[in-house]
């Protein structure tokens, strides 16, 4: 950790900062440079972290050198991590997961109609909301239980896995009976209670990156549910909130590489809720592919006029069958497959 000192910090203000952080059992070294001094700590960090530093009188800024991050880290594990999650199915291997679906379950018969066209064309995993974290009260809020029931049946019929998103605690013991991927979803990244429940099952999580929030924020995200011992975590790109408005979100694909940079976690990038629009979707997948992501999560609907959620980025099967055509083509091109 090193903190640095206001241009006029006094000799009583840094002793004092010395005194505090000695008194912890840590040990600080001070660098006086022309401009500006600065104190050097070796140590826990988490113990200093008990010192509202920053509040100091003469401290500028406290800088953290280790990251806080721990479980989720390259330090802790340097090799990529593969997600079993099951039926044969890895995130984070040569092959690349595309998970594709309705943004909601709206009904047996459509969930069903798209489950079998996207397997078709290539999905190894279905979407489906049954619980939908919806803007307003009056929207469409999901069937509930029901939704789920026909997910298991689609899944039933097709062999692709499940992954739907869990918004409530209370129903954490249905969604292990029903689902093999459970979603936590952008509005609920820093639900650290949700987390933490989630963190005490073995059943692998795919966090979505909330719209405001950094990405070692996600990554603490992660580390909740790592920390809990259940150590299949998938994380999801999804866009974030900038001033650009003609698209709904803006789909940071920085996020893959920079995250690979320094975690070992899978990345998952959903251009559906990225762009907002569906024809941008086949682009930002083949982008998503080409700057390394382990996964795609794509919203396609039979209907997408008449869809209850999300009509606008969904594709039609068609649209999809043709966007995994082209994004075996890119995959092969960075040594991977869909
Ligand atoms: C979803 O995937 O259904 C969803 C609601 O996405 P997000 O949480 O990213 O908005
Ligand atoms: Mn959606």
């Amino acid at each position: 950790m090193i903190i640095v000192l206001k241009p006029l910090a006094t000799q009583k203000e840094i002793e004092h900062i010395m005194e505090k952080v000695e008194s912890l059992g840590l040990k600080p070294w001070v660098s006086a440079g022309i401009e500006r001094t600065i104190i050097g700590v070796i140590g826990e960090e988490d113990i200093l972290r008990s010192l509202p530093l920053e509040g100091f009188p003469g401290v500028e800024r406290v800088v953290s050198i280790l990251k806080p991050y721990k479980l989720a880290s390259r330090d802790y594990k340097n090799e990529p991590s593969k997600i079993d999650v099951g039926g044969g199915i890895v995130i984070g291997g040569e092959k690349i997961a595309v998970i594709a679906g309705p943004c909601s379950v709206e009904s047996r018969e459509m969930l069903l109609d798209v489950a079998e066209k996207v397997k078709k064309s290539g999905a190894v995993m279905l979407r489906g909301g049954a619980f939908k974290p919806r803007t307003s009260p009056y929207s469409f809020q999901g069937l509930g239980e029901d939704g789920l029931k026909y997910m298991a049946e689609a899944r039933e019929r097709t062999g692709l896995l499940l992954v739907s998103e869990l918004m409530d605690l209370r129903n954490i013991d249905m969604f292990l009976r029903y689902v093999d991927v459970i979603q936590i979803g952008a509005r609920n990244m820093q639900n650290y209670d949700l987390l933490k429940e989630v963190g005490k099952t073995r059943k692998p999580v795919l966090i979505k990156r909330g719209m405001a929030n950094t990405i070692k924020e996600l990554l603490m995200s992660a580390e909740y549910v790592l920390s809990g011992g259940n150590e299949k975590v998938i994380l999801c790109e999804r866009g974030i909130r900038t001033f650009e408005d003609l698209t709904r979100f803006t789909l940071d694909l920085n996020a893959v590489p920079a995250i690979k940079s320094v975690s070992h976690l899978p990345v998952v990038v959903d251009p559906s809720h990225g762009t907002g629009k569906w024809g941008l979707v086949k682009a930002m997948s083949l982008a998503s592919i080409a700057c390394g992501a382990d996964g795609l999560m794509v919203e396609v609907h039979s209907n997408p006029e008449e869809a209850f959620s999300d009509g606008d980025q969904s594709l039609l099967p068609s649209v999809f069958e043709d966007l995994m055509k082209d994004a075996s083509r890119v995959a092969s091109s960075v040594s991977r497959t869909v």
